[in-house]
């Protein structure tokens, strides 16, 4: 068996050699006459020349062996409804779909705009498009109108995806009216919207553009629609990176390459096998979503769990429960989903068989160690780090335990994957840092590997400017994550470049205060954001729940423990890190997927504007933020 060691090595050095022999998971009309095409840096022409298609090689290759076997199964405790798609019965209604998206005029290289819930239909109308060759460009279903309509007048899509609501805690949430407002917003408009009618609250529907899908589909039900084969070059998809300022960054992902770098990961990375079932509980509206709901498991003829709802409704334990009844063997989350489930009892969990399950892989955000610990203990199953962006598509650290087994490193994601040749930079000089744990950029020596982002939809310059041409000196993709090394290889990040703070005239990271407050035996969670001081320059301060809900509103309560958590810090960080204040809130700004809403902590904290919020969860959150600062 060959080391990681070495599988890494040749993927860096004896590049050709070995993506083509990862070129061969996948099923190809025409073979790549050239490996990667690397004459004009940054931009990689992976598997140029070769002609493939995602759909087929994620349905139509496997149908013939594994025609009755499960692809998806769609379960939405919202609805409560569960519909499993053998790979047959979902190769027929792929091509129902891809009939009535050609019907609606869509050619190959149109756009498809999703704005979807996590409903099969969804899924259905991702490969429906790369099925046709056309290019889709699924938008969050949480965006508000104004985001959805930056994100119609860039992707400038024939037809639009869409369906009456989605649901979130029992609750149906409208989309049809804000995909009105957003069109009227927009100045691009498409040729047609396709709408699937759940059910969930009417539709107003506009006479000539508005198709529903139910009518669409019973005209195409026997639909035969062929696979468009498509250079490998050819874009399969853009998604919107959830950048903070100005025009979102369309990320332009390929066809071959990004079929090949999923089908490498599913046993280099999971160690998993065709006939197995996955199940990821992201939304399809981020990366994770993209490749590790759909996309992956599907090129590796597994089965895979589409997962409508809140983790913990009915109750806590329903993911788990899943586990069970489906025997499921991956499992892919985010740790701000961890952090929910770690406030219930863990019995919620240990109550089901999760003998099937091989292990648990968290993504999207530090895994602090208190998570870790407090989910792997429950599960009794490994938890695995992995870190990576909606630029990349696929890990760019963890432990690809497929290759060879390796212990994992708290705190750490682990070692650069194969095909990424990662590199921390100082970011002033542009020097490589070779010595075990210099803080550095997290940079990424070009070509990057097959999967990665080929370009920013429509925006070239842009691509290069924001991401090769950010350190001194050097052509070289910036993650503008902050990071160091040990001395075996493990990486452990530090937080974004950009959330860095200086207190007076120390460099911390915001997440290494995190880090050490989570460990807090009364915090359930907490985010630090460095504020503007006028003595110190910034100060840090922490904002968390307590694990006892009652903590927020007792002030004396709020009180004792803010000391406590000072003195905790004190004790593991030193005083240089102690938070100037630690404000308690019974729940912190997130976006929908989950992330901190750092900045807009921090511009409420400075009293400032806050900027676009579209993406928030709940605004209350923010507005417990202002009044804990008030109480102070
Ligand atoms: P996004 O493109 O929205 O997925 O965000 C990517 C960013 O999330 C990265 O640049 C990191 O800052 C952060 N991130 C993703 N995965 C991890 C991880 N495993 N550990 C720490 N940070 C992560």
């Amino acid at each position: 068996m060959t080391s990681f060691a070495e599988f890494h090595r040749q993927s860096i050095e004896d590049r050709d050699v070995f993506w083509a022999a990862q070129a061969q998971l996948i099923d190809w009309k025409v073979p790549p006459a050239q490996i990667c095409d690397y004459s004009n840096p940054p931009f990689a022409r992976w598997f140029a020349g070769g002609q493939t298609n995602l759909c087929h090689n994620a349905i139509d290759r496997h149908v013939a062996a594994r025609g009755d076997q499960p692809a998806l199964i769609a379960v939405s405790t919202e609805t409560n409804t569960e519909r499993t798609y053998t790979y047959a019965q979902l190769h027929a209604e792929v091509q129902r779909m891809a009939a009535a998206l050609q019907a609606l005029g869509v050619k190959k290289g149109d756009r498809v705009q999703i704005y979807m819930p996590m409903i099969a239909e969804a899924a259905i109308a991702m490969l429906a498009s790369v099925r046709i060759g056309a290019i889709h460009s699924v938008v969050f279903g949480g965006f508000a109108s104004g985001s959805l309509a930056t994100r119609i007048d860039d992707a400038q899509p024939t037809v639009i995806v869409s369906a009456d609501a989605g649901s979130r805690a029992g609750r149906a949430v409208p989309y049809k009216p804000l995909l009105d407002e957003a069109l009227g917003l927009a100045s691009h408009k498409p040729q047609a919207v396709l709408l699937v009618d759940r059910g969930l609250v009417p539709m107003n529907l506009v006479a000539g553009r508005d198709h529903l899908w139910a009518e669409l589909r019973a005209q195409h039900l026997d639909a035969q629609v062929p696979c468009e084969w498509v250079d490998a070059t050819h874009p399969s998809y853009t998604l919107y990176t959830s950048g903070t300022t100005g025009k979102p960054k369309g990320v332009q992902r390929d066809t071959g390459g990004y079929t090949v770098a999923l089908a490498s990961s599913m046993p280099a990375i999971f160690d998993a096998k065709p006939g197995q079932t996955f199940f990821c509980t992201s939304d399809i509206g981020w990366v994770v979503g993209h490749s590790y709901i759909i996309y992956a498991p599907l090129i590796h003829g597994m089965a895979t769990i589409m997962y409508e709802g809140v983790p913990i409704r009915p109750d806590p334990g329903v993911w788990w429960s899943l586990v069970e009844k489906y025997k499921v063997t991956h499992m892919f989350s985010a740790p701000t989903a961890i952090r929910v489930l770690k406030k219930h009892d863990p019995e919620y969990l240990t109550k089901y068989d999760l003998s099937s399950l091989q292990a648990l892989w968290l993504a999207g955000e530090p895994l602090d160690e208190p998570t870790a610990n407090w989910i792997s203990s429950a599960i009794g199953r490994p938890i695995i780090d992995n870190y990576w962006q909606t630029e990349t598509g696929w890990p760019i650290l963890t432990l690809c335990n497929g290759v060879e087994k390796q212990a994992s490193r708290f705190g750490s994601p682990g070692k650069a994957v194969y095909g990424y040749n990662v590199k921390l930079i100082d970011g002033e000089t542009g020097a490589e840092l070779t010595e075990p744990m210099q803080k550095g950029v997290i940079a990424i020596e070009g070509p990057l590997p097959p999967g990665n982002l080929m370009t920013i939809w429509r925006d070239d310059q842009r691509f290069v400017n924001t991401y090769w041409k950010s350190i001194p000196g050097r052509l070289i993709y910036n993650t503008f994550d902050w990071g160091v090394r040990d001395k075996d290889g493990y990486y452990f990040i530090l937080g974004r470049t950009d959330d860095v703070i200086n207190v007076a005239g120390h460099r911390l990271g915001t997440r290494e205060i995190e880090e050490s407050i989570s460990g807090h035996a009364s915090i359930a969670e907490v985010a630090v954001v460095g504020v503007a001081d006028n003595l110190k320059g910034q100060v840090a301060l922490a904002f968390a729940v307590a694990r006892d809900n009652n903590v927020a509103g007792d002030p004396q309560a709020c009180a004792a423990l803010e000391k406590s958590v000072c003195n905790h810090v004190d004790a593991q960080l030193g005083a240089v890190a102690r938070p100037a204040r630690v404000y308690f809130v019974s729940m912190l700004p997130k976006t929908r997927s989950g992330k901190l809403l750092r900045r807009a902590l921090q511009a409420v904290a400075e009293k400032r504007e806050t900027g676009d919020l579209s993406t928030m969860e709940d605004p209350a959150a923010l507005q417990q933020v202002v009044e804990a600062m008030i109480r102070g």
